[in-house]
C-alpha cells in the first residue's frame, strides 16, 4: 500500500521537476503562474496535470492548439516514479530512504536543466549541498563529518581539475557549475565515493564520446562529400581563440594588504578560470556547444544514481574474484 503511494508521489514530483526544469533556468518562479502553453498560452486545466496519464491522453500535444508536447514530461515523470521505486528496493523504509529521495528530487532537474542549457543553477546545487549535510545529522556526528568530507572533497578536486584543464587546453574545459554538483553528490553519498563517481561517469562519457565521435564523424564526411565545399568555412571554425592569463583577484594592484589575505581563498575556490570564449565587451558567454559537445554533469548525476543503487551489488559481483579490493574502494 505505502509502495503505491511512494510511487505516485514520484510520478507526482516528477511532473514538478518538469516545472522546475522548464523554468528554473530562466530564473522565473516554480510556484506562479500556473503552467500554459508554450505555444498559444492556453493555461492547463488539473485534468491536464495528472503525471503520465494527461500526456498519454492528449497524445503528446495541447488540447487548444495541438502543438506537440516535449516527450521530456512523461520522460522525468516515469523516470522519477522509477527511481523512487529503486530507492525503496534499495534502502526499504528506513531513514537513508529520505536522504536516496532527496538526491533523487535534486539530480533529476539538474541532469536535464545541463543537458539542455549546460548550466548547473546555484538555485538548486547549494540547497542540494545543505540538505546532504543536514539529513545526516540525526545520525550523529560521524555521518555529518562523511557528507562534509564529501562536499569539501568533490569541490576540491574539481576546482584542481578546473585549473589543470584551463592550464592545459588554455579555455574552461570543465563547466564552473560542475564542481558544485560533484559536491552534492558526494555529500549525500560520501567522500569514500569520490574515486568511483569519477571513473564511473569519466568512463562512460568517455565510451558515449568516441562512440558519438565516430557516428558524427562519419555523416559529416558524408555531408562534406555531398556538397563537395564548405572545408573554408570549418578552418575558420577550427580557430582557437587566443589564451588568457589567470590573474588572481589579490594580485589586483592597489589593495590593502589585508585585503589581499582574505581576497586569498576567494581567488583559489571561487574566482572563474580565465575563458576566452567570453566576448570581451560584455562578458557575455559567446560559446555555442557544438553537435560532438557533450556536458558533464548528466555523468555525474547517472554515475551517482548508479553508486547509490547498485554500488553495494557491483561490490558484491566482485568480491572473491582479483577485482574484489577495487570493488571494495569502488563502489562499497
Ligand atoms: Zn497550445
Amino acid at each position: 500500500m505505502f509502495t503505491i503511494w511512494l510511487a505516485f508521489l514520484g510520478l507526482a514530483l516528477g511532473s514538478f521537476l518538469n516545472v522546475v526544469i522548464a523554468r528554473v533556468p530562466h530564473d522565473e518562479s516554480i510556484v506562479r503562474p500556473r503552467s500554459k502553453c508554450p505555444k498559444c498560452g492556453a493555461a492547463l486545466a488539473w485534468y491536464d496535470n495528472i503525471p503520465v496519464v494527461s500526456w498519454l491522453v492528449l497524445r503528446g500535444k495541447c488540447r487548444s492548439c495541438k502543438a506537440p508536447i516535449s516527450p521530456r514530461y512523461i520522460l522525468v515523470e516515469l523516470l522519477t516514479g522509477a527511481l523512487f521505486m529503486g530507492c525503496l528496493a534499495r534502502f526499504g523504509w528506513s531513514w537513508p530512504l529520505v536522504g536516496a529521495l532527496t538526491l533523487v528530487v535534486v539530480l533529476v532537474p539538474l541532469v536535464f536543466i545541463d543537458a539542455e542549457h549546460w548550466v548547473l543553477p546555484f538555485e538548486l546545487t547549494l540547497p542540494g549541498i545543505a540538505l546532504a549535510v543536514v539529513l545526516q545529522v540525526p545520525n550523529g556526528l560521524d555521518a555529518v563529518k562523511t557528507a562534509a568530507l564529501g562536499v569539501v572533497a568533490g569541490f576540491v578536486l574539481f576546482r584542481v581539475m578546473e585549473f589543470a584543464g584551463w592550464a592545459a587546453t588554455g579555455r574552461e574545459a570543465l563547466g564552473a557549475g560542475d564542481k558544485y554538483l560533484v559536491a552534492m553528490v558526494l555529500g549525500f553519498l560520501g567522500w569514500k565515493a569520490l574515486l568511483g563517481l569519477v571513473l564511473l561517469a569519466s568512463a562512460q562519457a568517455a565510451v558515449v564520446g568516441v562512440v558519438r565521435m565516430r557516428l558524427h564523424g562519419r555523416a559529416h564526411q558524408g555531408a562534406a562529400k555531398a556538397e563537395g565545399e564548405g572545408e573554408g568555412e570549418e578552418d575558420a571554425e577550427d580557430e582557437q581563440p587566443a589564451r588568457q592569463k589567470w590573474t588572481p583577484a589579490f594580485l589586483a594592484p592597489g589593495l590593502p594588504a589585508w585585503k589581499r589575505v582574505v581576497l586569498v581563498p576567494y581567488a583559489l575556490l571561487f574566482q572563474d578560470v580565465p575563458d576566452p570564449i567570453l566576448d570581451e565587451e560584455t562578458g557575455e558567454d559567446t560559446w555555442e556547444p557544438q553537435a560532438n559537445n557533450l556536458p558533464f554533469g548528466p555523468w555525474i548525476g547517472l554515475a551517482a544514481i548508479e553508486l547509490m543503487l547498485l554500488g553495494p551489488w557491483l561490490a558484491q559481483q566482485l568480491s572473491g574474484t582479483a577485482f574484489a579490493l577495487h570493488g571494495r574502494l569502488l563502489f562499497g
